[in-house]
Formats: structure tokens, sequence, C-alpha cells
């Protein structure tokens, strides 16, 4: 294996069946991403791109195909070893904030340090910079249901790097915000990327954002072009 290569992914199919109805939503995805390497993900909308995201996330399973992270085939993992996996490895952001509405920011930054088992005092120093860091200082022991669409991004954002993950995935993290907005949360992300220096892969459907990015991945009919 290429020591560079964080991730191998090849040959990768995801159908869905519904009754007698089979949809090929993924039909043969090969690629590879390096250690530190970003890239942007674009296509039409129902190419396959959150199929293809959620799997890397480890949140589906493909019906074919492999996911090699650092050479280790990510789905012939039980699910303990797997939950783990994702737990120490990966961060995710999606495009509506997915946090625990009657949890504070605090709490839900906090939740993938405690699953982690970390101990409580790092946990609230830890945390307690990070959310500083993405500017949210003054709001951080504000339940999520309470903070605005913008403010409750850069708490996910803050979720999925808190555990310092190896890859970050985010399916279109500022496609439910207005444009403002959307250009400060995806400098954080960046900024927070380049801070981090994890690989990151995100789908976007705004040519300008992606456009930052050295490297995109088109999706067209559940392949890589
Ligand atoms: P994108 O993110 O690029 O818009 P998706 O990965 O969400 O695309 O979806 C790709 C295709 O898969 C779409 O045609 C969608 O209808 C179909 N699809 C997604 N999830 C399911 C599901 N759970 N069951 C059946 N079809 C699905
Ligand atoms: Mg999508």
């Amino acid at each position: 294996m290429d020591s560079k290569k964080l991730l191998e992914v090849s040959a990768l199919t995801r159908v869905y069946r519904e009754g007698d109805i089979e949809t090929n939503v993924l039909r043969g995805v090969d690629f590879s991403l390096d250690a530190h390497e970003m890239t942007a993900v674009v296509g039409a909308s129902g190419s396959g791109k959150s199929t293809l995201l959620h799997i890397l996330g480890t949140l589906d399973a493909p019906t074919s195909g492999k996911v090699l992270f650092r050479g280790q085939d990510l789905f012939r993992m039980n699910h303990a070893a797997l939950s783990s996996f994702r737990n120490r490895h990966l961060g995710f952001v999606y495009q509506f904030h997915h946090l625990l509405a009657d949890f504070s920011a605090f709490e839900n930054v906090s939740m993938p340090l405690l699953i982690a088992g970390v101990p409580r005092n790092e946990i609230t120093e830890r945390v307690t910079v990070l959310l500083e860091r993405v500017g949210l200082k003054d709001r951080m022991h504000h339940r999520s249901s309470e903070l605005s669409g913008g403010e409750r991004q850069r708490v996910a954002i803050a979720r999925a790097i808190v555990n310092k993950p190896d890859l970050l995935l985010a399916d279109e993290p500022t496609g439910n915000l207005d444009h403002r907005s959307a250009g400060s949360v995806f400098d954080l992300l960046l900024e927070l990327r380049e801070e981090s220096g994890c690989a990151m892969m995100v789908v976007t459907h705004d040519r300008d954002l992606a456009s930052r990015f050295e490297r995109v991945l088109t999706m067209r009919d559940g392949v890589i072009q």
C-alpha cells in the first residue's frame, strides 16, 4: 500500500431495492484520497453524492466494492469496531446540522469526546477552546434550538473536528444558509481543516465554493467522471 493514501475506494456500488424496483445509485465509484488532501464533490441532484458520503462516513454500507482506510477494509469490521473507528477517525457535517436540539452547543460538541472516554476536565478545556475558536464564546451554553442556522453549522463543524479526525466529510454544509452566512461558515471550515491538517471531502452545489479546491470530483449518474 502507498503510505500517503488515506482512502482507496474501488468498484463501489449501492443498489436500493424497493419491492421489485432496483435503483443503481452508485455504479462503480473509484478514487483515492491522500492523507491531508482536500477535494470538492460536485454533480447534479440525484447523482449519488450523499449516498457516497454516507458510505465513506460508515453511516451506510455499499452493495459491493471496497473502501480501504489506510489499507484496512472498513466494511469487514464488525459493528462495534466500526462505531469506534468512526468516533476516532471520521468527522461528518450534514446539510441540516443534526444537533441534539435540547442540548447546549457545549454538550453537543462534548458528545464525541464522552464516547471516546476523554476525561471530563480535558473535555471542558478542549470544547471551550474550540467553541471560542468558531466564534461561539457567548453562545456555548445556549441550547442548539436557540441558535441561528449559521451558529448551528459552526457547532456542527466543531463537533465534527473535536476528536481530531483524519477525514472530515461534509455534505452541502452551507446548503441551507443564506449567501453571507454560507460564505463565513465555509471560510471557517477551510480554516479549521488547514489548522488540523485532516483530509476533507466536501459536497457542494456552489461552483464558486468548489473553485476554491485544487481537486474537484464530478459525479454523474452514480460514477465519478
Ligand atoms: P445527491 O446527494 O447527489 O443529490 P443522493 O445520493 O441523495 O444524491 O441520491 C441518489 C439517488 O438515490 C436518487 O435518485 C435518490 O432518489 C436515490 N435514493 C437515495 N436514498 C434512497 C433510499 N433510501 N431509497 C431509495 N432510493 C434512494
Ligand atoms: Mg445530497
